[in-house]
């Protein structure tokens, strides 16, 4: 066997930087960022065990707690909400424990799939997309279950536009397992749709940046309830970088055992303020009309939505894409004419739905003009509704 002399690499020859366009940006993520923070990335760089991070980092995990309604530390992570599935999954359990998984579409599929990947029994309760999971139909499943140790489920499914009742659904968990530890992914709500992770008895939250937090992707936020932290102690699934009982400890000092990204905490920093002086239930209520007048503008347009209307969710709208349409035509057509840029279906629905993102930071007129101009080009394209 000759082995090939290594030859050096040449110059590449790409396309040269363009600008970015500036967007009516309305996928569920990453979400448009007020100019405010964006220009506070572009702060000087600072030591990030110094004094001004560590204020940065007080005052953010600080607010955060208020976000989550925990008085638990809330870890964060240079990560996106992968991530935090992943961070939760290596936190708690230990190879070969029995986990449940409610899973209600892409993202409720992807937890249960790491939690496979790492050695978990993963008994899977799916519900059909478009669905949000039935707290009867949970609780009738886990009494004919052998004894588990977590429940895994996601608080807005971003691929299909569900919120689930988490509130009930954790008191149906709890009534049938006071020990189970539940694990709420919730990406795409917290901080826009209500969820009170102390009240709620729920033992695992987590989220990320570019949702509806008004910041660039990046960074991944994750709390445990005491009953986490105690599971913690004895997990025994491998894990280095995303260990909390470290990130905790640095925690004590307003620092990460890693380096923090330091620019993406300035954005953080200036975001939460931001929603502070909205106030969160403001928040909630925009979200919460938003949503309404979404709906209401997609079904007097004659389009149909994938979730049913009691479960629809607040942050992101999934509709059907009428007959005869090409799903990719109509979105290339309204990034490239309009400027305005929505999501597409995920897995089985891609080319069958599109969805709208309505999260984080937009005005009435930002959403308005989203449906006016989808109106416009549905017709263009020939739907008559
Ligand atoms: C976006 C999202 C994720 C994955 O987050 P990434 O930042 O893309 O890794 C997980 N769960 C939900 C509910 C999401 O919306």
């Amino acid at each position: 066997m000759t082995i090939q002399a290594k030859k050096s690499i040449p110059v590449p020859q790409v396309e040269p930087r363009a600008p970015i366009p500036n967007q009516n940006l309305r996928i569920p993520g990453p979400t448009v960022v007020p100019a405010e923070v964006l220009e506070a990335q572009a702060q000087p760089m600072i030591n990030h065990r110094g004094p001004e991070f560590a204020a940065i980092l007080r005052r953010v995990s600080t607010r955060l707690q208020y976000f989550f309604q925990t008085e638990s530390p809330v870890l964060t992570f240079p990560a996106s909400g992968t991530g935090g599935q992943e961070c939760a999954v290596a936190n708690l359990f230990s190879p070969g424990d029995h986990v449940v998984a409610i899973t209600i579409g892409a993202f409720g599929n992807r937890l249960a799939k790491i939690a496979t990947i790492y050695g978990l029994n993963v008994t899977r309760i799916e519900f059909p997309w478009g669905q949000p999971a039935d707290p009867d139909v949970v609780a009738e499943r886990l009494n004919e279950l052998p004894a588990y140790k977590g429940v895994l489920m996601t608080h807005n499914e971003t691929s299909t536009g569900v919120t689930n009742d988490v509130k009930t659904l954790a008191a149906s968990i709890r009534r049938h397992n006071p020990n189970a530890l539940i694990v709420v992914d919730a990406v795409s709500s917290l901080g826009c749709i209500p969820l009170e992770m102390d009240q709620w008895d729920v033992d695992t939250v987590f989220t990320g940046s570019q949702k509806g937090w008004m910041t660039p992707p990046g960074i991944m936020m994750i709390a445990g309830s005491q009953r986490a932290w105690e599971a913690n102690k004895t997990a025994k699934m491998p894990r280095f970088y995303f260990d909390w009982a470290n990130t905790r400890k640095k925690l004590e000092q307003w620092q990460h055992p890693i380096t923090s990204p330091v620019s993406l905490f300035y954005s953080l920093d200036v975001a939460l303020e931001m929603m502070l002086a909205e106030g969160r239930d403001a928040i909630f209520e925009r979200h919460q009309r938003t949503g309404n007048y979404v709906r209401q503008r997609a079904r007097a347009m004659g389009l149909q939505l994938l979730a049913d209307h009691e479960h629809a969710s607040n942050t992101v709208t999934a509709l059907l894409t009428p007959e005869g349409i090409n799903t990719k035509a109509l979105l290339k057509k309204l990034r490239e004419e309009d400027h305005v840029v929505l999501a597409g279906g995920q897995e089985h629905l891609e080319g069958k739905i599109f969805r709208v993102g309505h999260l984080g930071f937009f005005t009435d007129t930002d959403i308005a003009e989203t449906m006016d101009k989808l109106e416009a080009r549905l017709h263009e394209f020939g739907f008559k509704g």
